[in-house]
């Protein structure tokens, strides 16, 4: 049984790293019926199996990607025996968040990198955080490597909320029903951990100490002008009292203004917010955004002190606000970079001293 898992994500971790998505599996009809639904759970849309039936699957063959399935297993393949079977597989490197240094110690927080996942394929590997069934990592993968990221934030990873990445600005009260999109989350239960997607966008993190609130956004460009930032502090304010001057916000590892080009019709949008926040520097054909400096300037507005925003201007080192672009070391996720089959890190706070 754990032989046909073992082959099957051996043939899906030979695909990746040839970056190829067709597979062929050599097996027989009875054999295929079995361990077809492992194929199921580790392959997502992005693959093209193929089955090639034989009567000695054993025997050798010879051309394209081939692989063999000739274990016979006795019992049916379900989720749990291939989240078991990736559970003692080896990380690729190690977990280890960033911290921000303005975040009070009644607070666990921290900011993922690439570092100490289970995903092989070259703009995923290897800590994603994010499915998407267009993308190579399926589900179990996915939550794999949440569990990797909670054994190493010390939290419980079954009450680990991350908010969608729709690019607006609705929130999510954990504990009432979820609107369909939501790009942040809000609670004051200790030990619930929200998180928010990233791999450019900003991930944002707010954290109050005085009435022990926190709250987790997804600040892209468009989430940015649609006032995601504000609506956090907002829905914190109505649900938990939170006044905003007392709230301490964390931009996390994001696309710079070295990297974050856009088109004139964005650059625009921008302007009429802050028109600092447009970089046009000579020799670039296209304006680059300070998504940094407008989140910054609409967290002021919304009532957050400056000294309380930590986005890597106010000298604490190391800062969490680097380039996911750019950043040399390439420790981050970037859409800009990977395209479209990137991978995504996140945010994530919680407050101790749950039970
Ligand atoms: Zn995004
Ligand atoms: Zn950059």
């Amino acid at each position: 049984m754990m032989d046909s898992i073992k082959k099957a994500f051996h043939a899906k971790c030979e695909a990746d790293n040839k970056g190829t998505k067709y597979i062929s599996v050599v097996t027989n009809p009875e054999i295929w019926e079995k361990v077809k639904p492992v194929y199921d759970i580790l392959f997502t849309k992005a693959y093209k199996i193929e089955t090639v039936f034989v009567e000695d699957p054993g025997g050798t063959c010879e051309g394209r990607e081939h692989h063999t399935q000739d274990a016979s297993p006795e019992l049916p393949i379900t989720q749990s025996l291939v989240s078991d079977f990736l559970r003692q597989l080896p990380s690729k490197g190690t977990v280890s968040p960033m911290l921000s240094a303005i975040v009070p110690d009644i607070f666990y927080h921290g900011f993922s990198t690439r570092s100490g996942g289970l995903s092989v394929f070259s703009s995923l590997s290897s800590l994603n955080l994010n499915f998407n069934p267009k993308r190579r990592d399926p589900r179990v993968v996915v939550q794999e490597n949440r569990y990797r990221l909670s054994a190493a934030g010390g939290f419980d990873v079954k009450r680990l909320f991350v908010a969608k990445a729709e690019h607006g600005s609705r929130v999510w009260v954990v504990g009432k029903d979820p609107p369909d999109a939501y790009d942040a989350i809000v609670t004051n239960s200790p030990g619930v951990t929200i998180a928010a997607p990233g791999a450019d966008c900003i991930p944002m993190l707010f954290a109050d100490p005085v009435n022990q609130v926190v709250g987790a956004a997804h600040s892209g460009w468009r989430g940015t002008l649609a006032g995601v930032a504000a609506e956090t502090l907002r829905a914190m304010a109505a649900n938990f009292g939170t006044v905003p001057s007392d709230v301490l916000v964390v931009l996390g590892p994001s696309i710079g203004p070295c990297c974050f080009e856009v088109g004139e019709d964005v650059a625009e949008k921008f302007s009429t917010v802050q028109p600092a926040c447009v970089v046009r520097e000579e020799g670039k054909e296209k304006p680059t955004i300070d998504l940094r400096k407008v989140s910054r300037l609409l967290l002021e507005q919304a009532g957050v002190r400056p000294e309380n925003i930590d986005d890597g201007t106010l000298g604490t080192e190391p800062t969490v606000t680097l380039c996911t672009a750019c950043e040399p070391g390439q420790r981050f996720f970037s859409y800009r970079r990977d395209g479209a089959e990137f991978g995504t890190q996140v945010g994530f706070i919680g407050i101790k001293g749950a039970e």
